[in-house]
């Protein structure tokens, strides 16, 4: 394996200032009317596709035209660190291009990707829908139900998800359902719901504590009728992992598990972006702020919180770096996907909360944008995984035990 380096290179360097820029110029003077709004972003959505950074190409510039790993952390934190509701508005859909990468075959991410983007002029959503009322972190609990209708080629979808990020506004919705319920996880299966697909509609709408410009809501399949080239990989491919599974072999592939292990570095540096904002921000205002006389940065009170910070910021990069740069490789020894984003986690609700701390009184009020950073930075001890899968999936791959 090559050795990891910290270097970026001339595109890198590139890539980190043009998506700051964009975030500087246009995502950050926008973060409070949309958190207020707690709507989709649509003109801001638009200016992104019109320079290049909301699109298919995008993804695949930072995703896979990248061998070392790190074009992905490197754009993500600049953009979250414009403003988090709005990054995950631009970001949603690259969800359902990575469930669709992660179970698809090469012809249908052709097909399927780029109608997840749409374009510039015509700009398409998508969703990938995975979590249940009754199943979020426990995966193997879903309960939408895909039945296959030989005679019609056709699989049948009913059942409802929930906290789906574009839910029942996206163009295509991938949708994960169970093909076989005595098989658990392993019975499970990826599909696409084509636009306009009957019996797909959105059910409630949830009203955030953050990243309200980013649209969270129920989708509600009844009787969702899908052609069988909608399933993600083949039939085939299908039919011959179950039979294995049924065999008593280890399943190799399930589609959810896997978009969650390649997104978790890049999740990482999302929260590492928000909590980079909220430091920067506050070391400011502690040099401008006087109290007694002086700049409320030469008490050792604050300066000392601001070194903390600063010290958790870097160790969030390095890790999430280093995660980013072993799954490019698939290199994960002990789970260091999982490492990175539940430090990133951490860090961004712990700078967050200290920054309120640094501003005072305006640490806690709207005109200031620390403390939506506060309530943005919290999501990310929750989705893609709680803090606690988190320490389940590190304690099992360090231990090579069961843990429960
Ligand atoms: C804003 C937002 C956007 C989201 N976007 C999407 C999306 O686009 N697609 C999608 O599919 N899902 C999405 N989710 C869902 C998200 O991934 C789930 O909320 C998350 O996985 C947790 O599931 P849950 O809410 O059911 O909590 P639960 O699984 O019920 O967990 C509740 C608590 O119990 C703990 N817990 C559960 N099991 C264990 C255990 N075995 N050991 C220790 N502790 C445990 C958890 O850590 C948590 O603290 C989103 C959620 C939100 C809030």
């Amino acid at each position: 394996m090559a050795e990891f380096s910290l270097q970026l290179s001339e595109d890198q360097l590139q890539l980190q200032k043009w998506v700051h820029d964009f975030a500087e110029e246009v995502i950050r003077p926008a973060g409070a009317e949309w958190d207020r709004r707690e709507e989709t972003p649509w003109p801001i959505l638009e200016e992104a596709a019109k320079i290049g950074l909301y699109g298919w190409e995008f993804l695949a510039e930072i995703m896979m035209n990248d061998k070392s790993g790190l074009s992905s952390p490197v754009a993500m934190e600049e953009l979250f660190w414009g403003d988090a509701g709005i990054g995950m508005a631009i970001m949603g859909s690259g969800l359902a291009a990575a469930g669709i990468a992660a179970a698809g075959t090469p012809e249908q991410v052709l097909e399927w990707v780029p109608q997840c983007y749409g374009t510039a002029d015509d700009i398409k959503l998508g969703a990938f829908a995975a979590s249940e009322p009754d199943a979020g972190s426990d995966v193997a609990a879903y309960r939408t139900r895909a039945v296959y209708e030989e005679a019609t080629d056709t699989w049948v979808l009913n059942g409802t998800k929930t906290w789906i990020t574009n839910g029942g506004i996206a163009d295509i919705h991938v949708v994960v359902a169970v093909v076989d319920p005595k098989l658990g996880a392993a019975g499970q299966a990826s599909f696409v719901v084509p636009p306009g697909t009957a019996g797909l509609s959105q059910g409630q709408k949830f009203s955030k504590h953050g990243i309200r410009a980013s649209h969270t809501a129920e989708v509600v399949l009844n009787d969702v009728r899908v052609p069988g080239s909608c399933l993600l990989g083949s039939k085939e491919r299908l039919d011959e992992r179950l039979a294995k599974v049924r065999d008593g072999q280890k399943s190799t592939s399930q589609g959810a598990m896997q978009t969650f292990e390649n997104t978790r570095p890049i999740v990482a540096a999302q929260a590492l972006g928000i909590a980079r904002a909220a430091y920067e921000y506050s070391l400011q205002y502690a040099k401008d702020r006087v109290a007694f006389g002086k700049p409320i940065i030469k008490n050792q009170s604050i300066a000392f919180m601001l070194a903390d910070m600063a010290t958790e910021i870097e160790a969030t990069r390095l890790l999430t770096w280093r995660a980013a740069w072993l799954g490019k490789r698939k290199g994960f020894k002990h789970a260091e996907g999982s490492m990175a984003k539940m430090k990133a986690g951490r860090t961004a609700v712990w700078v967050t909360e200290r920054s309120m701390q640094i501003l005072g009184g305006a640490g806690y009020v709207t005109d200031h944008p620390v403390e939506r950073w506060h309530r943005d930075a919290k999501i990310y001890d929750i989705f893609e995984g709680t803090e606690q899968i988190q320490q389940l999936v590190i304690s099992r791959a360090i231990s090579g035990l069961r843990i429960e």
